[in-house]
């Protein structure tokens, strides 16, 4: 993989393990050099992975909507930033660019990407590694729902299997590598 796209809150989040945890993906990526794809925000653990992937010496494309540019603070230190016209260019574009993905804490926009390249993995329309680093067990209850949703028949067991969990960094794009 030479690119990844990581998927990841505007927002810290309560516990300072999910900053720590952006960071220490950061230093993975790097040491493999991989670059980063995300989505161009300034704050929350988009600001937190973009700086320390960027102080790690690695690349870091930004990709974001000009009408979130403002809102979202667009990064002004990053390899390239991408402005472009709606979200879901700004989805179609970091999916384009990357050779896999990557959520990590986050809110509904985190969702939202993870289950949009999930579903398009689903339905085929690329193969490209999905991870998601479980910090602090923050998705053990989106992971027991996807297995719930099989159980009751809903999702087939090999699309589950796509979804690729891991606590650590390193771990994490092992797999993604061998995928
Ligand atoms: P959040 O996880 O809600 O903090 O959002 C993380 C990122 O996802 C932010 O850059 C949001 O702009 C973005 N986002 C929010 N909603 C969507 C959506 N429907 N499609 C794509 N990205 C979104």
């Amino acid at each position: 993989m030479k690119k990844v796209c990581v998927y990841c809150g505007s927002s810290s989040g309560r516990r300072p393990g999910y900053s720590y945890a952006a960071r220490g993906l950061a230093k993975a990526l790097t040491s493999r050099g991989i670059g980063l794809v995300y989505g161009g925000a300034g704050i929350g653990i988009m600001g937190e992975i973009a700086d320390a992937v960027l102080a790690g010496g690695g690349q870091v494309i930004g990709v974001i909507p000009q009408m979130l540019a403002d809102k979202e603070v667009a990064h002004d230190g990053l390899t390239e930033l991408k402005i472009v016209g709606s979200m879901h260019e700004r989805k179609q574009v970091m999916m384009d660019l990357s050779d896999g993905f990557i959520a990590l804490p986050g809110g509904l926009g985190t969702q939202e990407e993870l289950f949009e390249v999930l579903t398009w993995s689903q339905l085929g329309l690329h193969t490209k590694p999905c991870g998601l680093l479980n910090v602090e067990g923050y998705y053990d209850k989106l992971c027991s729902f996807l297995d719930h949703a099989v159980e009751e028949q809903f999702v087939k067991s090999h699309h589950r299997e796509m979804l690729l969990v891991e606590q650590s960094p390193e771990k994490l794009l092992t797999l993604m590598e061998a995928y």
